[in-house]
């Protein structure tokens, strides 16, 4: 489809479960960069995680589906979960390319996960395909506080150029933002860990998240 012109937002991670950290940062990384359309994309298994807390795929992707119900702007995509094999951004990347064609494309990580984006499969290809906005807390400015050499993992250090204090471009044109965004102090572990005692979720997911977690018996041991 011919989505010239539209600004595509597309957050991956485990959700397992989602929670209001996750759909805080996206709304205000929604609402900075004025993205028409905001991707939440669950991961299939990822591997650095222990599997046997890990929630199915499709489980997973029905909450984060369930989580933005009545948002416009947002949406659960199944691309990663329903694929066959290992995921990889730069794939899921190319995917959206194809399927909004025309379309600007930001990929949204956090400052960890950039400082390791070297480590990724074909990580070059990357910048190839979409402009990048690398989430830190709300008062952490490390674009502020680091030297340029720290800002960048090794392998990148010297390929973007200087345009503004939270901007730099790529040689293929996509820019790299620095954003900071609030971090509630709500994480999916932590979430987990008060389903298996038994205690209660409100306040920390969705409503429409904490019935699905309770009618499919997620996470209770
Ligand atoms: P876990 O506790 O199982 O490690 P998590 O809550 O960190 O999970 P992920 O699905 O691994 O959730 O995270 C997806 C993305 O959301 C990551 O980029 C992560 O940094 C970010 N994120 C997670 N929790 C928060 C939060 N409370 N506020 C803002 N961003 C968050």
């Amino acid at each position: 489809m011919d989505r010239s012109g539209s600004r595509i937002g597309i957050f991956g991670g485990t959700f397992n479960p989602v929670h209001f950290g996750h759909l805080r940062v996206v709304e205000e990384v929604r609402q900075a960069f004025a993205l028409d359309e905001m991707h939440l994309v669950p991961s299939a298994r990822p591997p650095h995680k222990r599997a046997h807390d890990i929630a199915p795929a499709e489980d997973r992707l029905q909450m984060v589906r369930r989580a933005v119900r009545g948002n416009p702007h947002l949406f659960g995509c199944a691309y990663e979960c329903r694929k066959e094999g290992p995921s990889y951004s730069v794939e899921t990347l190319a995917w959206f390319r194809r399927r909004y064609a025309g379309a600007e494309l930001f990929f949204i990580l956090g400052w960890d996960a950039w400082l390791e984006i070297d480590t990724w499969y074909a990580w070059r290809e990357l910048f190839h395909l979409a402009d990048f906005i690398v989430i830190s807390r709300q008062g952490r400015q490390p674009w502020r506080e680091v030297s340029r050499e720290r800002l960048f993992p090794i392998a990148l250090k010297d390929v973007f150029c200087y345009e503004s204090e939270t901007c730099y471009r790529y040689r293929s044109g996509h820019r790299l933002h620095f954003f900071a965004a609030t971090r509630l102090d709500i994480s999916a572990s932590q979430i987990r860990g008060e389903a298996l005692a038994g205690r209660s979720l409100r306040y920390l997911v969705p409503e429409s998240v904490r019935k699905y977690i309770e009618a499919h018996r997620l996470y209770c041991g």
